[in-house]
């Protein structure tokens, strides 16, 4: 440490946030414009790379660059990352806020540099505001994707440029191992910059990485989804029935399958259009929702057919959750503007002798049948003797 002097490590600094940022501004291209973030990160590091360059050039340029510019574009740099954070996160970016908090920094600086010179006082404000946009970023990476793997380390990577800075900010006030300049070699100084040169790679690295995690779940769920109804798209249904299936054999819970058709649909795309239809069909899957447990699955099996399973749920429970979800659907569209319309449901469960995924699925498309032949709006049980009701 005692080798590398401040200018060094600004230098290093500069030349890191160059790169990443080249990175950065590369990167954008590949990502879909639903991964937000990714320009205020690259614009953030090129206000840090103009900071570096600005603060190197000391006592070679007026104060005016080296001093108020480096240091409006240090704090608008790292600005730029947390409104990034934000946008990525799908919040407003508190633009208005942190333009003022900015003009509140210039002014300060420009006190200091012009009408009362004084380096500590400076940093402080400066540091200051950094430390909290660095705990803010910290928070906000947290609640978003503090679960993943990227998202810990960008928040651990924050917290440690966060407590330097914290300690820098104790240091000035205590007027302790205080620097004069931003060259004045003490160790907190040296401490502080390489921390700043380090974080700048290491949040670039952790915005990548959760930059990669969103595409990646994005693309995961065009994969496993149905495009119209957002519904698991029937190869998926049927990985995650086979899987449950498994599983109800392993524990011996029961497990049960719903065939559902929503009755006469030709009729509504008939009379309505197909753009009302498609409507139709997006309307019955959030409504469906309701009624359906976090546990239960719902997939498009094609066109306007749809299957649920029901996990550890007996023949009796999953009956009435049905007959719940047929009436539901029988009631009001959650848009006025839909058409009255209704389902016929056909239920089989696990435990009568139809383990697999085949025999289960036609199963429940046989009293699917059974429901339209009794005259639709109605669940039927997949069973010899079967038990009809109507639902309404
Ligand atoms: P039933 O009560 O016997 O089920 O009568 P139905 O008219 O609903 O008959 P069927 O289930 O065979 O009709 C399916 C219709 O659904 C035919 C097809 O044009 C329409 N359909 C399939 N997929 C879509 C879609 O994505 N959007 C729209 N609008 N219509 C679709
Ligand atoms: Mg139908
Ligand atoms: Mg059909």
């Amino acid at each position: 440490m005692s080798e590398l002097d401040p200018r060094s490590l600004i230098f290093v600094a500069g030349l890191l946030g160059l790169l990443c940022s080249a990175i950065l501004f590369m990167l954008r291209r590949s990502f879909p414009p639903s991964i937000g973030g990714l320009n205020e990160w690259s614009w953030g590091l090129s206000g840090m790379v103009i900071a570096s360059a600005l603060f190197g050039m000391t006592g070679a340029i007026p104060d005016l660059f080296c001093i108020v510019i480096a240091n409006v574009m240090l704090v608008g740099g790292i600005m730029s990352f947390y409104a990034g954070f934000r946008r990525f996160a799908g919040l407003p970016s508190h633009g208005r806020l942190l333009k003022m908090v900015l003009l509140l920094v210039t002014a300060h600086v420009v006190w200091f540099t012009y009408l009362a010179p004084h380096y500590p006082t400076r940093a402080l404000l400066v540091t200051l505001t950094n430390t909290v946009l660095f705990f803010a970023c910290t928070v906000l990476v947290y609640r978003t994707t503090g679960a993943t793997l990227a998202g810990r380390f960008t928040c651990l990577v924050f917290i440690g440029i966060g407590m330097v800075s914290a300690f820098r900010i104790g240091m000035l006030l205590l007027n302790f191992d205080t620097p004069t300049s931003v060259f004045g070699a003490t160790p907190m100084q040296k401490i502080y910059l390489a921390a700043l040169a380090f974080s700048v790679l290491a949040i670039t690295l952790g915005a990548i990485m959760l930059a990669n995690e969103r595409l990646r779940a994005e693309l995961e769920f065009i994969a496993s989804h149905d495009q119209l109804s957002k519904a698991y798209a029937r190869g998926a249904f049927i990985d995650m029935l086979a899987r449950e299936l498994g599983r109800s054999l392993h524990t011996g819970k029961p497990l049960a399958l719903l065939m559902c058709d929503l009755d006469s649909f030709k009729s509504i795309n008939d009379r309505f259009g197909h753009a009302v239809g498609d409507r139709v069909i997006i309307d019955f899957v959030q409504r469906a929702q309701e009624v359906l447990r976090n546990s239960d699955c719902l997939g498009r099996y094609g066109g306007e057919e749809f299957v649920i399973f029901l996990p550890d749920t007996s023949v009796r429970d999953a009956e009435a959750i049905a007959r719940r979800l047929c009436n539901h659907i029988a009631g009001s569209a959650h848009d006025p503007a839909l058409p009255h319309y209704t389902v016929s449901i056909g239920l089989a469960t696990a435990q009568e002798g139809t383990m697999e995924v085949d025999t289960l699925l036609s199963a429940a498309d046989a009293a699917l049948y059974c429901a339209k032949a009794n005259g639709r709006n109605r669940v039927e049980l997949a069973r010899r003797q079967p038990r009809h009701y109507a639902a309404a």
